[in-house]
């Protein structure tokens, strides 16, 4: 693995993955930063709503209504034609179509994407 590691919730980027934990975060709930396990990608999405970004940290600044920590989440799987719901199956052409439906299997009762 080559690169930076970065954080899930603010978009800090480190050189190593003992680095970012050893650092504390603002935007975590456990205030340490937690390492994005998405590869490095010209464009994030957030998980819950599918809005997109060019990076995690302007990602993370946005507040959003469908995820339950108020804040965009970087989606961590890749770009896809086709993104399937983790809880009933169901796919979609994007997270925005997918996160936009109800899911009666889900615990948020959303669709959520899988990996
Ligand atoms: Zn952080
Ligand atoms: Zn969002
Ligand atoms: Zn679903």
């Amino acid at each position: 693995m080559a690169g930076k590691v970065y954080c899930k919730w603010c978009g800090s980027s480190y050189s190593s993955i003992s680095g970012l934990t050893n650092g504390s975060c603002s935007k975590s709930s456990t205030k340490r930063h937690e390492v994005f396990e998405g590869e490095e990608q010209s464009k994030y999405f957030c998980e819950y709503c599918g809005s997109s970004y060019s990076s995690i940290s302007s990602l993370t600044n946005g507040s959003c209504s469908k995820s339950p920590t108020k804040r965009h989440q970087p989606y961590a799987g890749s770009i896809k034609v086709k993104y399937v719901c983790k809880h009933c199956g169901n796919s979609y052409s994007s997270i925005s179509s997918l996160t936009s439906g109800s899911c009666s299997k889900s615990p948020t009762k959303r669709h959520q994407p899988a990996r």
